[in-house]
């Protein structure tokens, strides 16, 4: 489909968004409270009652504050206190403690442990008071390109019905049948462990276990410990090539792999899943109108807690694109950037996870000496190409929060926001094509040089796209880069 398509004005919607897993949820959510109409379908009726992501980094708290659903969040959720790898002695090798109160550079704690069910029902909740169409036990089946849009094919208790609509977005997870029906295929990155999680309540508050996250590389049973939100606490162990499923899950065998952490009446099994651990990235995000997000795009295993936070952030890059794109402040083309963007970062967050998995087991191996393999230790990805001015280096990256003045910029969420120490004097007739508001305030503190005059790009997700001195010039770069209006010349002073 190309910017110049004809699309069809009676499609049922703008998007239909499959699956309603925390990320499918957080795209219908966020497309919604953009404007766009949209209708969310799962084939499950239920939210998946058990947690699986139990990290969430502070970009992803950020977005839940954007959503509305910070209040929740803080709710079901407890600031990690330290993460470590140690050795078979329980010797940290390598690691980092946050004191209550530590925040990043977003002014979210770095990292928190959440409980998932009660979120994601909250979540839900904030998707349907958006105006979503949610319809749940729909299972979808078929995607036919129609009108300028897809036609998508639904199976549910009340027999087989269509929707249409100009896009479709697959969060239908890791065996997505968006993905399939599509054919795109993957790159796998070679990563295939079995592991038992379990999930505990601890019962005895005197209990002593790590604070924190801790992965314990011992050649005996490598082992990762979670410490959850209220009383909850997990572990993870890493299965032999011997054990299988049954054996594992039988209740003397919990009971006997969380025998050195505690009794059965100190901590509580709450439940137990053996779950394969794979790497895989898919080889596109986009088909025409159908977009991957999520675990259909991008597997990972969990050692970062990156999984459900790289999904996220796949959720508001197309959320607001796709807002952009419907009321014509952007292009095709800007929907391209979402895989130019969301692909390299996803794959970057894979490969940093496997590294992860052979940090521990060069621990494993070498002890202390095992950090030198390098492992573990690539910088957290950023932003590169797409709707970006690169020259700073605080582009492709989050905008920190101004941790000294209180509530953060509500006004920088919502759309394109210049920021600046005086009033800009340059035509700002791109921006008002685009939408934007200008913020007059003392800079952000960014990494990288500071000058006068200079003025921050903020896009609608809050990330940098550029640093400049002339944001007439930027404006007509960036609109070029996203299509918007180029082609229609709506604005562009002589871009044309
Ligand atoms: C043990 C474990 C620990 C983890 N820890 C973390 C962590 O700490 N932090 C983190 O960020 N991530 C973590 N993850 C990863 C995280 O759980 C996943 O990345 C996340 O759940 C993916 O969400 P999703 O919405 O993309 O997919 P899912 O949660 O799989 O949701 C997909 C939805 O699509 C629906 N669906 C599927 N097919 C169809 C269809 N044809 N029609 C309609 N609906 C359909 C399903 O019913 C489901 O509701 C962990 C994973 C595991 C297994």
């Amino acid at each position: 489909m190309s910017s110049d398509t004809e699309v069809d004005r009676d499609l049922d919607a703008d998007v239909i968004v499959v699956g309603m897993g925390p990320v499918g949820a957080m795209t219908a959510l966020r497309a919604a409270q953009r404007g766009l109409r949209v209708i969310a379908i799962d084939r499950s009726s239920q939210v998946y009652p058990l947690p699986r992501a139990i990290g969430m980094d502070q970009e992803i708290q950020q977005l839940f504050e954007a959503a509305g659903l910070l209040g929740s969040l803080r709710a079901n959720s407890t600031p990690m206190r330290a993460a470590e790898f140690v050795d078979h002695d329980g010797r940290r090798v390598v690691g980092v403690d946050l004191p209550p109160g530590t925040v990043g550079a977003l002014g979210h704690p770095f990292m928190v442990a959440f409980e998932q069910p009660p979120l994601e029902r909250d979540l839900r909740a904030a998707v349907r008071a958006a105006g979503v169409e949610v319809r749940l036990g729909y299972e979808l089946v078929s995607i036919e390109d129609h009108g300028g849009g897809v036609r998508a094919g639904v199976v549910s208790a009340e027999g087989t019905m269509e929707h249409t609509a100009r896009w479709l977005i697959g969060a239908d997870g890791a065996k997505s049948t968006v993905r399939q029906i599509r054919g795109i295929g993957r790159t796998d990155l070679g990563f295939d462990q079995r592991w038992l999680v379990v999930d505990t309540t601890l019962c005895d508050p005197d209990l002593e276990l790590p604070a924190g996250t801790r992965q314990i590389c011992s050649a005996s049973r490598v082992t990762t410990f979670v410490e959850g939100h209220g009383n909850r606490r997990r572990w993870e162990f890493r299965l032999h090539p011997d054990e299988t499923r049954e054996e594992v899950l039988a209740d003397p065998a919990i009971e006997a792999l969380l025998a050195p952490f505690g009794t059965p009446a100190q901590l509580r099994v709450d439940r137990a899943a053996v779950y394969r651990f794979h790497a895989t990235v898919a080889n596109s995000f986009r088909d025409g109108p159908v977009f991957l997000a999520g675990d259909a795009a991008h597997q990972m295993p969990p050692f970062n807690a990156q999984g459900m936070c790289s999904g996220m952030r796949d959720a508001e890059n197309l959320a607001w694109k796709l807002a952009a794109v419907a009321r014509s402040a952007g292009g095709d083309r800007l929907l391209d950037t979402y895989e130019q963007e969301r692909r390299p970062h996803a794959a970057a967050q894979v490969a940093h996870a496997v590294d992860a998995g052979r940090l521990i087991d060069a621990i494993v191996e070498e002890g202390d000496a095992g950090v030198a393999s390098g492992y573990g230790q690539q910088p957290f990805p950023r932003l590169d190409g797409g709707a970006l001015l690169p020259g700073h280096s605080a582009v492709g990256l989050p905008l920190p929060a101004a941790l000294d003045d209180g509530p953060r910029d509500r006004c920088v969420v919502g759309g394109w926001t210049l920021i600046a120490d005086r009033p800009i004097e340059s035509p700002m007739a791109v921006w008002d094509h685009l939408g934007a508001s200008v913020l007059v305030r003392e800079l952000p503190q960014l990494p990288g040089p500071r000058s006068a005059g200079q003025v921050v790009i903020v896009r609608p997700d809050r990330y940098v796209a550029a640093v400049t001195d002339d944001p007439a010039d930027a404006g007509e770069r960036l609109a070029t880069l996203m299509g918007a209006g180029v082609d229609r010349g709506a604005g562009l002073g002589g871009h044309r």
